[in-house]
């Protein structure tokens, strides 16, 4: 048995939250919560706060007694943060307009009615680098930083509208994005000059993209591959080992509760290379690193770290 010391801690905003983003260097700590985005330093000080109109009901709460008693309101839809490769900008997809920020004009030049906008913080202090809509209403996001510190990827979940991938770019003229057509793929992992996506709904291809035009450069069919057939389907974890292959996983129906199998995937020649044996995972999680390791944890909660032979 090991036993460590993190090293970092971070105390939770005292609202419902999603899942935080840790600045590269262990600083800061970033909530997407249920009224405002909440930046904390890992001695406990909220360095900024960002507020937001409620993710629930819409309305800009001052106090948790506004929305203690309501149900709906302690399992929000999710929003997202992300901090940029640098650490130096946090990108939070949130509802509505900022409540208290004075936001940057939106690049468009149109007023924005959109119920969700994507906005770029300074890591430091909070302050509104750029914002635009995203003409959303999500279940959940899942944001996704790029080597370019001046761009990022989102995926946006919503329910059974389906699925949006939105590319972001920090230039001169603020936040601009580009959005995949269709509105019916995941982005499940982003490279130096491409992205992979599956279907939503019905995970039996996996897609490798051109960053620079979003076009389909080659599609993975899971029920191409040996011992495949038309009940396996793509899992949503796709871990980067460097910048041109990742290990996926397959299950029946992509559920990930059983026929799970690993694979790696090259996506500079477009091809499946072989299936990849992690003998006793079991679970549908895979986290890659980036240095040609992974990480698979099974359903009751034991982790193993691989790397390829
Ligand atoms: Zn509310």
């Amino acid at each position: 048995m090991l036993s460590g010391s993190p090293p970092a801690t971070f105390p939770e905003p005292g609202e419902p939250t999603s899942n935080p983003a840790v600045a590269p260097d262990l600083s800061l700590a970033v909530w997407p919560g249920l009224t405002a985005v909440h930046a904390i330093a890992a001695n406990g000080t909220t360095v900024w706060t960002a507020r937001h109109p409620c993710r629930v009901c819409g309305e800009a709460h001052h106090f948790a007694d506004e929305y203690a008693d309501d149900l709906y309101h302690r399992s929000p839809d999710s929003g997202s943060a992300a901090f940029a490769a640098d650490g130096r900008t946090v990108w939070a997809h949130v509802r509505g307009d900022l409540l208290d920020v004075p936001a940057a004009p939106d690049p468009s030049g149109e007023d924005d009615e959109s119920i969700e906008q994507w906005v770029i913080f300074a890591a430091a202090d909070g302050s509104v680098l750029a914002r635009t809509g995203t003409d959303s209403w999500s279940a959940g996001s899942e944001p996704l930083p790029h080597l370019d510190p001046a761009v990022m990827g989102l995926g946006i979940g919503e329910g059974q509208d389906g699925s949006a991938v939105l590319f972001g770019r920090l230039g001169e003229e603020g936040l601009e994005t580009t959005m995949l057509a269709g509105g019916d793929r995941v982005l499940v992992a982003l490279g130096p000059d491409h992205f992979l996506t599956v279907r939503h709904g019905g995970t039996t291809d996996l897609r490798v993209h051109r960053l620079a035009d979003l076009g389909v450069t080659a599609e993975l069919g899971s029920a191409d591959l040996p011992e495949g057939g038309p009940e396996s389907g793509w899992g949503y974890d796709v871990a980067p080992l460097d910048g041109r292959t990742y290990v996926a996983s397959t299950s029946h129906h992509g559920h990930a509760e059983r026929d799970i199998r690993y694979w790696l995937i090259d996506v500079a020649d477009g091809v499946v290379r072989g299936q990849v044996r992690c003998p006793g995972a079991t679970g549908p999680r895979l986290i890659g690193f980036g240095d040609g390791t992974w990480l698979t944890a099974g359903p009751e909660g034991d982790l193993a770290l691989w790397r390829l032979p």
